[in-house]
């Protein structure tokens, strides 16, 4: 007997049909005489038509209010998972947040969990239920609903997988794996049988929306195996995992894109010590994330910078640097959207030199021209223009992986 902890994403529970597909999944795993949690997310896009219904009575709705809106979508997942599970005879329970008790710290809409008291999962479990867990959510020293950010709900999973000590934590979508590329933009994607926990990071962080980039940062750092698969395709997806053989010859798991980028530039920076400092300092005290950074060489004693946000924060980024215009001593600012950041990420990088030049030549065959690059130890990133970065992705991912299929 073992225990799973069965994660299924909104697209799976979408409609009542989806939902009965579900619960025969879960029923399924049990009957073979396993001990069972299931992680939902909300249905189809509930969470988004909640965010809209808000927006149409406050522009800014406070946080806490927003987390108490949105945790409601997972209940209703919950619930009626639970009701099609009692229908095919199953004996099953329903839990929100509050009832496993799942604590949070109070950033609301961010919050992190803290701990997952066991009690009742084990109790319930120890009744041989089949225990379904609202994902998102959690409540914080206050007793207010809390939620763990986008996507949460696989940070959900994991972290019930982590204090359960489960055996296996599977994460079901509607795509049947992890991919060397998006399949929507690279035809010849394919779907990788294995991929490493900091593959997984840089492929999510490059832009990859296959998995929430907090839910495999825990995976890694309690030993979590993750697998990935389709609800819809019964068949084996993706392992994450610490260590992959590579079956592949390729220094390479993937290709990611990401448009969410803008690029801001501040031109004619006195080139003196501490202005880079005061310029990421004040970002960081308002908790924008700043991505590649890029500053010229000085010139007339000056130099520019350029660095890239989301694109969501790139608007408060620039009101942050205007209103110290005068301290940090720039001539012009510009903030361009039209990008997007294209990333190669593989663990092979490091034993492979010429991994970064095979792209730039990749890109340089199709006449894409690189505004920025970055690299880590297993990533390298470019920052494109939007319009080539379809482009740019096909001509990077058919030089890595065409002659290896
Ligand atoms: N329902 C939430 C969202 O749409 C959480 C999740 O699905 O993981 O972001
Ligand atoms: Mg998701």
């Amino acid at each position: 007997m073992a225990l799973i902890v069965q994660k299924f994403g909104g697209s799976s529970v979408r409609d009542a049909d989806r939902i009965r597909n579900v619960a025969r999944i879960i029923t399924d795993t049990y009957a073979a005489g396993n001990e069972v949690v299931v992680v939902l997310s909300a249905q189809g896009d509930t969470t988004d038509d909640l965010i809209d219904k808000a927006h149409e009575l406050n522009a800014d709705p406070s946080k806490r209010e927003m987390d108490m809106l949105l945790a409601t979508g997972e209940q209703i997942s919950v619930a009626l998972c639970a009701m099609a599970i009692e229908k095919m005879g199953f004996p099953v329970v329903s839990l929100n947040a509050w009832q496993v008790g799942i604590s949070t710290d109070s950033n609301y809409s961010n919050a992190r969990i803290k701990d997952i008291s066991e009690d009742r999962l084990r109790a319930e479990l120890d009744r041989k239920n089949i225990v379904i867990v609202t994902g998102f959510q959690g409540v914080n020293r206050f007793y207010d609903i809390t939620t763990l950010g986008r996507g949460g709900s696989d940070t959900s999973a994991v972290a019930l997988a982590a204090r359960l000590k489960a055996d296996l934590c599977q994460i079901y979508t509607d795509v049947d794996g992890v991919y060397t590329a998006d399949p929507r933009v690279v035809k010849e994607a394919h779907k990788l049988d294995e991929i490493t926990f900091d593959e997984m990071l840089e492929l999510a962080s490059g832009g990859a929306q296959v998995l929430h980039n907090r839910s495999v940062e825990m995976a890694k750092r309690f030993g979590i195996q993750l697998e990935v698969l389709s609800s819809l395709d019964p068949k084996p997806g993706t392992i994450v995992k610490e260590v992959v053989k590579k079956v592949e010859s390729t220094a390479i798991s993937g290709v990611a894109k990401d448009d969410n980028v803008a690029c801001i530039s501040l031109i004619h920076l006195t080139d003196k010590p501490g202005v880079a400092y005061r310029i990421f300092s004040l970002l960081a005290q308002k908790k924008i994330n700043v991505d590649i950074i890029l500053q010229s060489i000085g010139r007339d004693s000056t130099k520019d910078i350029a660095f890239t946000v989301s694109k969501d924060v790139a608007e408060q980024a620039m009101q942050i640097l205007e209103e110290h215009r005068e301290e940090l001593d720039f001539v012009g600012m510009d903030c361009d959207e039209k990008v997007a950041k294209l990333s190669i990420v593989g663990s092979g990088m490091i034993n492979n030199p010429g991994i970064a030049s095979s792209m730039f030549e990749a890109l340089y065959s199709v006449g894409v021209n690189i505004r920025m690059i970055s690299t880590s130890e297993i990533k390298v990133s470019v920052l494109v223009d939007l319009s080539d970065a379809e482009i740019a992705m096909n001509a990077v991912h058919d030089k890595f992986f065409r002659a290896k299929r």
